[in-house]
């Protein structure tokens, strides 16, 4: 080749990286979609990977959550759960789909880890309270003597039977109501249908209960170049984060509060976090968040850690195999697990105190080394707490100390 064919041919290659090199540099595409379903706006956001494969993952992922949203609705007529809850009260038996007998098995499973403190059979006393409706019930709450009544009936997750598709109970006072672990459960099959679909990089937000593929792919050929998705902790006093985590590939992040759906009553304030031996509300946890790669097992712990005794929260964290927890009480402390502790963004502003070792001894409340074991960290940087998702509608609560 003559010098200026090879001068030429250097130029071009030359040409070719810089290409290249800027290729690299434009922003992943990003495709985003929300949909309305479990009373959230469930929001996608897939980036990285080609537009038309984005928009048909999407496009799968809202049908199927609409698909579960149907059938597991625990109060709207016509849907498969409420057919099953008018057969479980006449003594019938009826035949599920796979998707609703494998989630009523899960929840069987994960109730009796529970030692019953998450229990989808309690329909009957959440339904009692007011809380199946779109909206917060008004008023006084229900009378002592029917929830007795309730309670006098011990409808428990375990009374239900699954033979294969066959489901029945041999207690007709089980009425299901999924809500505590429902969006936990559908968004582990949300994010399998994503990962089937060819997507690596993506994160489902369904009202602050969030579960993340891969990475926040920032350049286009993503994964080397992206970071981890950032999602916060929202404060349930005020609007705004307590904490935020980075979140590793697969992971999700749960929260139960009971600042999301209750009313007051005489300066009393009622949620939809029931606790199954009292037939009451859970009134001195206000949040728990739940950090795990399996979403059902975390949305399930995080209602079962709502209605714990203090003392029982290391118990029933091991007993439902999740180690990173945080807890917020009504006095407004915040206590995690020391595996929680580790994952929390260090920039954050409150104080955290470490509740014991989820396999070790139990954690007693109260002044302790435990609670010496206080985090005070410093203001939160420039990209501190800054969430990859939005934070849910504001909280509006007091701590009740003060
Ligand atoms: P979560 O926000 O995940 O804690 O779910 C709360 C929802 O779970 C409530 O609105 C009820 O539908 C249902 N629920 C309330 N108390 C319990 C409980 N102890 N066990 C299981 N589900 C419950
Ligand atoms: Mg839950």
């Amino acid at each position: 080749m003559s010098r200026a064919g090879r001068l030429l041919g250097f130029a071009g290659l030359c040409a070719l990286a810089v290409v290249v090199a800027l290729a690299a540099l434009r922003p992943a595409p990003v495709h985003r979609d929300t949909i309305y379903v479990f009373g959230t706006l469930v929001e996608i956001e897939i980036r990285g990977a080609p537009k038309t494969d984005a928009r048909a993952a999407a496009t799968r992922v809202g049908r199927l959550l609409r698909e579960v949203h149907d059938d597991w609705h625990a109060w709207r007529p016509g849907g498969a759960l409420s057919r099953l809850n008018a057969a479980i009260a006449e003594g019938r038996t009826t035949m599920v789909d796979p998707r609703l007998a494998a989630v009523l098995r899960r929840g069987r499973q994960l109730s009796r880890a529970s030692g019953g403190l998450f229990d989808p059979a309690i329909g009957g006393l959440v339904a009692l309270w007011g809380f199946h409706a779109d909206t917060p019930p008004t008023g006084a709450p229900p009378a002592p003597d029917r929830i007795a009544a309730v309670l006098a009936k011990r409808p428990r997750m375990t009374d239900l039977s699954i033979e294969g598709l066959a489901v029945t109970s041999t207690n007709p006072a089980v009425q299901l109501d999924l809500g505590g672990f429902a969006k936990g459960a559908a968004l582990d099959l949300a994010a399998a249908e994503l990962r089937a679909m060819g997507i690596a990089d993506a994160v489902l937000n369904a009202g602050g209960d969030v579960h993340v593929l891969g990475r926040h792919a920032g350049r286009r050929g993503g994964r080397t170049g992206g970071r981890p998705w950032r999602v916060a902790i929202r404060d349930p006093f005020m609007w705004g984060a307590v904490a935020a985590v980075s979140l590793r590939p697969g992971e999700g992040l749960y929260t139960s509060g009971n600042y999301e759906r209750y009313f007051d009553h005489d300066g009393e304030r009622f949620a939809h976090i029931i606790d199954p031996r009292t037939g009451r509300p859970v009134q001195e946890i206000v949040s728990v968040s739940v950090l795990d790669t399996d979403g059902a097992r975390a949305d399930a712990a995080a209602t079962a850690l709502s209605v714990a005794d203090a003392g029982d929260w290391a118990r029933v964290a091991a007993a439902m195999a999740v180690e990173a927890v945080l807890i917020i009480t009504d006095q407004g402390q915040i206590w995690a697990t020391e595996a929680m502790r580790d994952r929390l963004d260090p920039q954050i502003a409150a104080t955290v105190r470490v509740f014991g070792q989820p396999h070790g001894p139990a954690f007693r409340p109260g002044p302790g080394p435990d609670a010496e074991g206080a985090q005070q960290a410093a203001a939160a940087g420039p990209n501190g707490a800054r969430p990859d998702v939005a934070l849910p509608t504001p909280a509006i609560q007091t701590p009740r100390g003060g």
